[in-house]
């Protein structure tokens, strides 16, 4: 049997396995992998896991019961951690330590989990590939020389080469399901709303969600469990209100897959046509008339709001400080020698969206799209599971999409649509071409995380594909 991390749990709860061999062996993993991977920020000492180790022995024979005791976790370095820094991938946070936990951060450690390291990210989670990141690319462990995805790329690659079981990364536009996409991991964002973005250091605020990744859609629902549920610190939860787990069928508007490359196509089809044997019911005819207006409504509204929450980096607060200098000198400082040039340039479109005489052209007019997008999805989603490519393109090799932003934008197409209307959606493996991982995407309606994942667990036994370890 594959080892998964339910099974590991199984077997640590059983005492037949010990934690500290355990977290030893990723430890010793990532020091031989990472350095060339780098799917890490910061890693914890050894003496701080012991610690922690004992803290969880001692609430197990405590009685104390907890959802993943002994389990491994990395999580993404935009998610605040008082014991480790926390640098949204950028130069301006360097060495930022928060002086509180995320609410899910502080949720896993009441569970039991231990926080292994801090995963990379294009810096403040704006990119696609892993790539801008102010500490380094991470790489792809499926081939080096191509891009995990992003911008949780270092916490789906943190899963992929099995230095942890679990991971948190976080997505406005496709940031979990993007990287699951391209490392045969799986990863769910869900509905806005259902997890705490308290300690979350924003991007865009109404669109993002903190989300679990896994190996396996069994795995990611543990960790799901776990992180859900309303917070009173943010004020945008949702009392949760899930939706049982009725039947459900299919469809794929042709917009959602057409334009992929010819291998994604065809391994989504014929995935489909191994899930329709098992008697679910799949739509092949609908139509999604409004994909067009997505990236443009995606990128607008994203920017426009990047603007507004990167106005707070000016030198004063957070800890590049210039003193002495004045406060336009400080902050022209502080924003053009520790801002990396995608922000920057995502700033300006920001406030060029935002500003008098375009707002109407741009930031309300992308809000116009969104409502146009957000009313298909739902009405799509009442009848049945959306499924999609998750990515238009396999994984592409470094530096080959960052040159021409346009190309870069254009890999979100698919996974944008979840996130302007709302809704949740699960990224998974779908098969392999030529040795590269292809994802397929399935959204469903608001609330109705526990249907995408009953759906991905039969999915994973059709397929297999689970737990994968690259280089295995
Ligand atoms: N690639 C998208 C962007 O750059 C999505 C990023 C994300 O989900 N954080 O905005």
């Amino acid at each position: 049997m594959k080892e998964t991390a339910v099974s590991i749990l199984e077997n640590i709860r059983k005492g037949s396995l010990e934690m500290e061999d355990y977290v030893f062996k990723k430890l010793e993993l990532i020091r031989k992998k990472d350095n060339i991977i780098n799917a890490y920020i910061s890693i914890d000492s050894e003496d701080f896991i012991l610690d922690r180790i004992s803290e969880i022995k001692r609430n197990i024979a405590s009685g104390k019961k907890m959802k993943i005791p002994g389990l491994v976790v990395s999580i993404k370095d935009n998610i605040s951690t008082n014991f480790l820094p926390t640098t949204a991938g950028s130069k301006i946070l360097e060495n930022y330590i928060p002086p509180y936990n995320a609410t899910v951060v502080e949720k896993i450690l009441e569970e039991g989990g231990i926080i292994i390291g801090k995963t990379n990210l294009d810096e403040f989670a704006m990119g696609s590939t892993t790539e801008f990141s102010a500490y380094g690319l991470t790489r792809n462990p499926w081939d080096i020389t191509r891009v995990p995805g992003g911008s949780s790329g270092g916490s789906a690659a943190s899963l992929a080469y099995g230095s942890c079981d679990l991971s948190l990364g976080s997505d406005t536009g496709g940031s979990v399901r993007l990287p699951a996409s391209y490392t045969a991991t799986v990863g769910l964002k869900p509905t806005y709303g259902t997890v705490s973005r308290y300690g979350l250091i924003p991007y865009a605020n109404s669109l993002e969600q903190i989300s679990p990744m896994a190996r396996s859609v069994k795995d990611l629902a543990l960790i799901w469990d776990v992180i859900k549920g309303y917070d009173e610190k943010d004020a945008t939860s949702v009392n949760n209100n899930y939706k049982s787990n009725s039947k459900f069928k299919i469809c794929i508007p042709k917009e959602f897959i057409e334009d992929s490359e010819p291998p994604i196509r065809s391994t989504i089809y014929k995935l489909l046509e191994k899930i329709e044997n098992e008697g679910v019911a799949i739509e092949y005819e609908g139509k999604f008339e409004n994909l067009k207006y997505a990236l443009p409504a995606y990128y607008t509204i994203a920017f426009a709001e990047a603007a507004s929450n990167l106005a707070r980096y000016d030198g004063k607060l957070y800890p590049i400080s210039s003193e002495g200098l004045s406060y336009k000198e400080m902050s022209e400082n502080t924003r053009r020698y520790y801002f990396g040039f995608e922000v920057k340039k995502r700033i300006l479109m920001g406030v060029l969206a935002l500003s008098e005489g375009f707002i109407n052209d741009y930031y309300i007019a992308a809000t116009k799209g969104r409502r146009i997008i957000r009313d298909e999805i739902l009405n799509m989603t009442k009848n049945c599971i959306v499924a999609s490519s998750v990515s238009p393109i396999l994984p592409p090799k470094i530096g080959e999409r960052i040159k021409d932003p346009l190309k870069l934008y254009a890999m979100d197409i698919y996974t944008v649509v979840a996130n302007l209307a709302g809704v949740p959606a699960l990224a998974m493996p779908a098969g392999f071409y030529n040795n590269l991982p292809i994802g397929i995407q399935f959204m469903a309606g608001p609330f109705e995380e526990e249907k995408l994942i009953s759906l991905g667990s039969l999915v994973e036994e059709i397929t297999g594909l689970y737990n994968l370890i690259a280089g295995d």
